[in-house]
């Protein structure tokens, strides 16, 4: 049985690096044009290049998006462009425009994934992206499971669905209010997330007092419970959102989805080791989720109304760079605020997780410490624990509960 590839988000070298180094098979990132994410950091040709060989050589793969909705005045650099990810040897592109699709078809030996951008709900539209050249298609996130199924029954062709992130309000990016309100595209990657601003309520013209303010922000989704059904419905790809997230979310969130899907095929999967990794994924959520569209019913509780709450995470404390095993030191530079008497917790992309009380800090001339409080400082901690190069350091979960 072909395994599913879990295809994780990358907006910069460094990130598409902890993501393979985390488990993902393939890694979606935004080349230095045509792509949406405006605000990302997008790769610029010689960092593609650098990730995509790096990738190869763990035998995973690279997508490039070329998914923006292009004016006549683009056209005339796609030819280079397309060329260029040919010779760096991207292993698809994800393209919308039906333009791009027929270039990149006529003048490319790329390989076509439609982007979710085309909102594909029904096999009609599937069978026709795919005569037009699509190998694969990243359904619209309002796909319920009857689309996926019905598209997957009478369509032979690679089908990608979203498993975790940020929905949009309207058809992913189909929306111009980011453009009346702030002058930003959101079909050129510039969407400012007007759907999550607050709205006062009206009446005539009036603002009706003592009206909590309207949102009509989507609920995040997350998909860690239904990961066997969807891959018993065949499903080739899941897609992480989130080219502008921090390496310590995309760590974690591909970790947790690596170890159930690994775990699902491997027939040894449990609903506690679900509700496991459901935990840790909402440990680096600042909203809440839902599966959304996946069961037929896209309820209210799938959306935020009058108001919501968002919390800043504070969990990521520090990466380990080296471990000194016959003085017990592990070198780490910090991320966030930790102490002595601190309990946290090392976990890494070899399936482990270690507990530690913090007894004993040194900064790097070997002076002891109370506190690390200073971003990116280097210190070094007393453990006689193994730890190795790249694993991450978060609060003890309990530890956390009740600081907060
Ligand atoms: S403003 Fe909201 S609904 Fe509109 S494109 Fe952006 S995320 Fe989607």
């Amino acid at each position: 049985m072909d395994r599913v590839e879990l295809l994780a988000p990358a907006g910069s070298l460094e990130s598409l690096k902890w993501a393979i180094l985390y488990g993902a098979d393939a890694v979606y990132v935004g080349g230095p044009s045509f792509g949406l994410r405006a605000n990302a950091l997008n790769f610029s040709l010689e960092e593609l290049e650098e990730g995509i060989q790096f990738a190869h050589q763990k035998n995973k793969k690279v997508y490039v998006t070329v998914n923006i909705v292009m004016h006549e005045k683009e056209t005339k650099e796609l030819e280079t462009y397309l060329k260029a990810l040919e010779q760096v040897k991207a292993d698809a592109i994800i393209v919308s425009d039906p333009a791009i699709i027929a270039f990149a078809k006529k003048h490319t030996s790329l390989e076509l994934h439609v982007s979710t951008q085309q909102s594909t709900l029904n096999y009609l539209g599937a069978s026709f992206l795919k005569k037009i050249g699509a190998s694969r298609i990243v359904l619209a996130r309002e796909a319920t499971k009857e689309d996926i199924s019905d598209i997957m029954k009478h369509v032979p062709i690679e089908i990608e669905t979203f498993i975790h992130g940020a929905m949009c309000a309207s058809f992913s990016g189909r929306c111009v209010l980011s453009n009346y309100f702030t002058e930003r595209d959101s079909n050129r990657g510039g969407c400012s997330q007007i759907c999550r601003w607050d709205f006062d309520l009206l009446e005539d013209g009036e603002k009706i007092e003592g009206k909590k303010p309207f949102t009509f922000c989507t609920k995040d989704l997350s998909m860690i419970e239904k990961i066997p059904e969807m891959i018993e419905l065949g499903i080739s790809s899941f897609k992480i959102e989130g080219r502008m997230r921090s390496i310590y979310y995309i760590a974690t969130v591909v970790s947790a989805y690596r170890k159930v899907i690994d775990a699902y095929y491997e027939k040894r999967l449990t609903k506690e080791l679900i509700q496991q990794e459901k935990k840790v994924l909402d440990r680096v959520a600042n909203r809440e989720s839902t599966v959304q569209f996946f069961d037929g019913y896209y309820g209210k509780d799938c959306q935020y109304y009058n108001g919501r709450f968002e919390l800043s995470n504070q969990d990521f404390l520090g990466i380990v760079l080296e471990y000194d095993e016959k003085k017990n030191l592990a070198k780490i530079e910090q991320r966030n605020y930790f102490k002595v008497g601190d309990l946290v917790e090392f976990f890494g992309p070899n399936d482990f997780v270690n507990i530690l009380k913090i007894e004993h800090i040194y900064d790097e001339e070997g002076k002891p410490l109370e506190i690390v409080n200073h971003p990116r400082q280097i210190v070094w901690i007393e453990t006689d624990i193994t730890l190795h190069k790249n694993d991450f350091m978060r609060k003890k979960e309990i530890d956390k509960i009740m600081n907060s």
